[in-house]
């Protein structure tokens, strides 16, 4: 655009004023407004702080949920009702919402900063192990699949960075619990899931020789959990075995290292091991990037 001015123009005159006006619009089009910002050019190297979404039950009605997740020291991005399933964004994505607390994956802490998490209204087991936990309704499941979607979706979140609260935290969590259909995620697409095939061949060899605790310890590490590495079945270690049985072999969650669930670690931390569903029926290696 060539100014209607001559270099010596003695005044601003009118022509010289809307040239200005209008140049000055120009730019404002790529400013942040009121700021002077220039932003015209992009980088092509970024990506989305959000690099893992955790999931919860909120072990209360919906009205003590949103009241706690509204009103006190703890918050999430979403909150999903049961019947109707309503969806609430009590955070909004770009900012931290307090839901991980101390947290641990595959190295990567403090997750409340680089996590989108998930509310789901479910009553648990009302923090009671004698208690059974509370199923979560077909209909709920479904709109935590279509929630889950979108945000991996938004922010290029991998399928096995979509974890359970316990997961990333198993000394005090058990979120969301052996009644959260993990594998209907994996037949959605969203999360892998250990290769069956390899996990029967797998069985049958630790049932005529059992992994030793130390063996289990190492592929629960080595898969992402924050757990013991002293050869030692202790309290903390059996609960992180607990947590893997409650996504992989919710049947049965006793924190027993038996054959089925040294299998099942020994496929999820094997190159190959885990398959991740394209939609269509069909299932293919999952590479993770
Ligand atoms: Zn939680």
């Amino acid at each position: 655009m060539r100014s209607p001015c001559a270099p010596d123009c003695p005044v601003l005159h009118r022509a010289c004023r809307a040239f200005a006006v209008a140049l000055a619009t120009l730019l404002l089009g790529a400013c942040a407004a009121g700021t002077g910002i220039d932003l015209r050019y992009r980088a092509v190297s970024q990506d989305s702080r959000v690099r893992f979404i955790i999931v919860h039950f909120t072990q209360a009605d919906f009205e003590r949920s949103l009241r706690r997740l509204t009103r006190e020291e703890v918050s999430s991005h979403y909150l999903v009702d049961v019947d109707p399933p309503r969806v609430f964004q009590l955070v909004p994505e770009a900012r931290r919402a307090w839901h991980a607390g101390p947290s641990y994956w595959q190295g990567a802490t403090a997750l409340n900063a680089s996590s989108v998490g998930i509310e789901i209204v479910n009553l648990g087991n009302g923090d009671d192990p004698a208690r059974g936990y509370a199923p979560f309704p077909d209909r709920q499941i479904e709109r935590v699949i279509g929630l889950i979607r979108e945000i991996a979706r938004r922010h290029g979140v991998r399928p096995d960075r979509i974890l359970g609260h316990a997961e990333v935290q198993p000394r005090t969590r058990t979120d969301p619990g052996p009644q959260f259909p993990w594998r209907r995620l994996a037949e959605a697409g969203l999360v892998p899931w250990p290769d069956p095939a390899r996990v029967a061949a797998a069985r049958v060899r630790f049932e005529s020789v059992p992994a030793t605790v130390m063996w289990i310890q190492e592929r629960l590490a080595a898969h992402g959990y924050d757990v013991p590495r002293d050869g030692v079945l202790d309290s903390a270690t059996r609960r992180v075995i607990s947590i893997f049985q409650m996504r992989y072999r919710p049947a049965r969650y006793d924190g027993d290292p038996d054959a089925e669930t040294a299998a099942l670690l020994e496929v999820v931390t094997a190159p190959g091991g885990l398959l991740l569903a394209d939609g269509q029926g069909r299932w293919m290696p999952f590479r993770p990037e």
